[in-house]
């Protein structure tokens, strides 16, 4: 009788999960494991730990939703606070499991991790079956060698649509059968994480639900309830409310949502309502976040340094008054403490808001990129290390930015995008 298990990492899901799948049909009975890891709730040099309140929230939130979905097809989500080396090495050996499943990340610290896992199986001679469900196309069916990624996002994105597919959905398992003996315990509380209960804030763009129940309905509101999706690209820069972009960003950092999943109802939908630039535009953005998942894959460690992909750091510095004030929605530039404040109230802040905070701290402040890229690592709901560090390193003009002097005027952008001051009002004066 073979036993496996399915260490869960950002594949919160059921459905297209290779992982799960894989497992389920290899094995008679398998262990379904979670770990909280410590590490994510310790203060780091910057000041602040690596997740904050909203982000932990929307994760238990998520954990919730899994363990129910899991328990509906037979099985359960075995949920420990504790490191990953150690939680799924001693389930291994409790078990006597024979194979391990487990979805590939793109961080270093993530890789650091998995190695210390793969190192025991292979002592121990326990098979290690790994997945890549993260992004759109997959890994192995992009027309370039990891090391011969374009440097140039345009490049990239041409190449794979001509000669790549996406691949078709994977069933949701049909019944899932758990080993023995293995305990359901209680889900860790923020209490127990070293957090509060973060405020939900009535200006918040929307409520986000952690899980993949809410991640599908979601979808299916953002397509077929309100066909927002219809006029993507002219909304996709906005600022207020909860329609002028998809907001799927916190379930797929988190992989409750398949990007192919998105993929094939966007296919749909062009068949059954409309095609046109949106439709397409939805997925153009989601080629953008494979391909800073490739970046970081490819780059490794360079990522996270002061002089990034390109290892050329600029002349920043780290003045802590002046990075508190941006922080915290305390600068006196309206327009960037507005977005800021959204941030810290909320866990979330609109592409448009992004970029401008983040040029902003690196063109005008002069501070460390890496500064900032902390702040939104603890902050945002939809962090994921590869979008964030992609983006980081490409305003900080250290990415794949083609263009060396890309600059956000404050004042030029609030007059294209909040010309009447609605949005700074909303966040600063209401
Ligand atoms: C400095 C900076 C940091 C960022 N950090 C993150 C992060 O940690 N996690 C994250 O998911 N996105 C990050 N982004 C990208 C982008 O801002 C968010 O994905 C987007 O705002 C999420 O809202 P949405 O789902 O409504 O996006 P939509 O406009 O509806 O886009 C649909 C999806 O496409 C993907 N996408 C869109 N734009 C980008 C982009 N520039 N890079 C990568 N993927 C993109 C996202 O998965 C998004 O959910 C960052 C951008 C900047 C400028």
């Amino acid at each position: 009788m073979m036993k496996g298990i399915v260490w869960f990492r950002n594949d919160l899901r059921v459905h297209d999960n290779e992982s799960l799948l894989q497992a389920t049909q290899d094995n008679s009975e398998v262990v379904c494991v979670y770990c909280i890891d410590p590490r994510w709730f310790a203060e780091t040099p910057f000041g602040f730990s690596k997740t904050g309140p909203y982000r932990a929230q929307f994760l238990l939130e998520s954990l919730h939703d899994l363990r129910q979905n899991l328990q509906s097809l037979g099985g359960d989500l075995l949920v420990t606070l504790g490191e990953p080396e150690t939680v799924v090495i001693e389930l291994i050996a409790l078990h006597g499991i024979n194979n391990l499943y487990y979805q590939l990340e793109a961080g270093t610290e993530e890789a650091s991790t998995e190695q210390a896992i793969v190192d025991y199986c292979n002592a121990k001679n326990i098979a290690v079956h790994t997945s890549h469900g993260a992004t759109l196309y997959h890994m192995h069916d992009i027309p370039f060698a990891l090391d011969e990624l374009p440097h140039i996002y345009t490049n990239y994105r041409k190449a794979t649509e001509q000669k790549s597919r996406v691949r078709p959905l994977l069933p949701t398992p049909i019944a899932i059968y758990t080993v023995t003996n293995v305990a359901s315990n209680p889900i860790p509380t923020l209490a127990q994480l070293g957090l509060a209960t973060p405020e939900t804030d009535p200006r918040a763009a929307m409520v986000f639900t952690g899980g993949e129940t809410a991640a599908l309905q979601r979808l299916h509101h953002y397509l077929w309830g309100t066909e927002a999706l219809k006029t993507y690209k002219e909304t996709r820069n906005g600022l207020l409310g909860a329609d002028y972009s998809s907001k799927f960003s916190p379930w797929l950092a988190l992989g409750c949502l398949s990007a192919r999943q998105i993929y094939w109802e966007v296919q749909a939908f062009e068949q059954q309502r409309i095609k046109n630039d949106s439709t397409y535009w939805l997925v153009f953005e989601l080629i953008w976040r494979d391909y800073f998942r490739f970046v970081a894959l490819r780059y490794g460690a360079v990522l996270f340094q002061k002089g990034g992909i390109r290892q050329q750091p600029g002349a920043w510095h780290t003045l802590p008054k002046v990075f508190n004030a941006w922080r915290l929605g305390n600068t006196g530039v309206d327009f960037v403490d507005a977005n800021m404040r959204e941030l810290l109230y909320t866990g979330f802040m609109s592409n448009r808001g992004r970029q401008n905070v983040a040029s902003y701290l690196v063109k005008d402040l002069k501070l460390d990129w890496r500064y900032g890229a902390a702040w939104f690592e603890h902050c945002l709901i939809d962090y994921d290390v590869a979008s964030n560090y992609g983006n980081w390193n490409y305003i900080a003009g250290i990415g794949n930015d083609p263009r060396d002097d890309r600059y956000f005027n404050i004042a030029t952008q609030v007059a294209k995008y909040d010309p009447k001051g609605q949005y700074m009002h909303h966040w600063l004066y209401s």
